[in-house]
């Protein structure tokens, strides 16, 4: 498998390329080059299969020589072991038609451990491949940084430096940090903002001879790999449903638009879903595509669902290739303008066909409490700020007509357990295996805002750990 730029001005590259270079040369985004087909026959063969060997038959046609199947089915079996569900991305139904697949049994709780569990060993066998290694640079204001620093901590081939704004991160996620003790780890705490510590990334990344000294990379959500491994649980949840002989729908809480993207990807490979449904918080920016077509940047506000807190949904730019026939040179100049003016000019024949598939949803943070509290009030179920968001979704959303609604659900409610209190009265335990979180000793450097400080942090670990 190949994989070409949206924006058409990269050389095509293969996926083990792909994995490490993240973004394309061009700033656009790397697709396949053409989207591999599972037939009716194929999806059937591939029900009641355990998670790990599902997600490797899925995730094959996209890896291609890269990797030997055996080898990738391995990969998949070690990084799911360790999860806390046996069925790992079990299904929980809320209502006749209304499900949650649970995504969060990862060991940080949240969705993104699906893929960086993957990510991770991926990275491991490329590089050593490739006899190299890497050191990954991420800024962090949740979720991803301790995802990433799970799935690299005692890699080989990979050192991580997670940067996260000092003291403005929630209890449970810097802990879910800095309480990981691995000789290939940093977390850094900067003084400054979430927005300093991106900036400080982004300046790491272009002084060329520091990029090149501690060869670094980075797994960001625009990483092909990432959505490549989030497909396979749309595909357990539809099958688990009756599909291939029975539609489903899916409802994504979403920021980035990388989870959602992956349900679209499994319907462009044939699986039947009939409808996705975007949920948004206040920062409501493909909300208002879908409702109105007017995808503006405005700047983020922070809401209960931190998570889904962006301006701009950089996969969303993925999708735009698509429904523009997959032509680079009008997406480039989209995106050219989007960037320019704040406001993407997206033509109305695009705008109905993305309304074709999609549904918009947007909940503030008063109906996501009051949603938190009603959920549980009828089902006993929790869910967190972002999955609930999801489900409102499919509740305003859902096609109707017997069509199973999935929502993903995205992270375990312990995770906010001030938020799931003030709506529901009760503090969500973390799961046992996490019980001693809060006792786990914490390392972590507390650094000023200045590049020289962090370089020579960076190459303190890189060097410590190479020579
Ligand atoms: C990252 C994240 C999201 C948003 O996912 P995208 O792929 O960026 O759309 C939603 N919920 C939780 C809990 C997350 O961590």
């Amino acid at each position: 498998m190949r994989y070409i730029s949206t924006r058409g001005r990269a050389p095509a590259r293969d996926f083990a390329d792909v994995l490490l270079a993240g973004l394309a040369e061009d700033g656009g985004l790397f697709v396949p080059e053409s989207w591999p087909h599972f037939a009716p026959a194929d999806w059937r063969a591939m029900r009641g299969l355990p998670y790990h060997a599902l997600a490797a038959r899925v995730m094959q046609p996209f890896i291609g020589d890269s990797i030997p199947f055996e080898t990738l089915r391995k990969i998949c079996e070690d990084a799911y072991a360790g999860f806390g569900h046996p069925a790992v991305a079990p299904l929980i139904q809320l209502d006749t038609h209304l499900f949650t697949q649970e995504l969060f049994h990862g060991p940080t709780l949240a969705f993104k451990d699906m893929a960086m569990q993957v990510l991770g060993r991926l990275f491991d066998y490329v590089l050593t491949q490739r006899d190299t290694s890497v050191t990954i640079v991420g800024a962090t204001s949740g979720d991803t940084g301790s995802a990433a620093i799970e799935a690299c901590a005692g890699r080989e081939r990979v050192d991580i430096v997670i940067l996260h704004p000092h003291e403005r991160t929630s209890l449970v996620q810097r802990r879910q940090m800095t309480t990981v003790h691995a000789p290939n780890v940093g977390n850094i705490a900067l003084e400054g903002t979430f927005d300093d510590c991106q900036d400080m990334v982004k300046a790491l990344f272009a002084d060329a001879p520091f990029r090149n000294e501690v060869r670094l990379s980075a797994v960001n959500s625009i990483n092909w790999a990432r959505i490549a491994a989030q497909i396979p649980y749309y595909v357990a949840a539809a099958l688990a449903l009756g599909a291939p002989d029975r539609e489903v729908a899916f409802s994504v809480p979403t920021g980035n638009f990388g989870n959602i993207l992956a349900a679209w990807a499994a319907r462009r490979m044939g699986l039947p879903v009939a409808r996705l449904i975007v949920g948004s918080n206040r920062n409501d920016i493909l909300y208002r595509f879908l409702d109105k077509n007017d995808m503006s940047m405005v700047p983020v506000e922070p809401s209960l669902s931190p998570s889904m807190d962006i301006q701009v949904s950089s996969n969303f730019e993925r999708l735009l290739f698509e429904l523009m026939d997959r032509d680079p040179v009008a997406l480039a100049e989209t995106m050219r303008v989007f960037r320019e003016t704040g406001r993407m000019p997206v033509s109305d024949a695009i705008w109905h066909r993305a309304r074709g598939v999609l549904h918009g949803f947007r909940l503030d943070d008063a109906g996501t409490e009051a949603a938190i509290r009603q959920l549980h009030a009828e089902t006993g179920y929790l869910a967190d700020p972002h999955t609930i968001i999801g489900i409102a979704a499919a509740r305003a959303h859902a096609p109707g007509q017997g069509v199973p609604t999935v929502t993903a659900a995205t992270a375990h409610p312990a995770k906010f357990p001030d938020a799931m209190e003030r709506a529901t009265g009760l503090r969500p335990a973390l799961p046992l295996r996490m019980a001693d979180l809060f006792e786990r000793e914490e390392r972590f450097d507390v650094m000023p805002n200045d590049i020289a400080a962090v370089q020579a942090k960076v190459r303190a670990l890189v060097g410590r750990n190479r020579d």
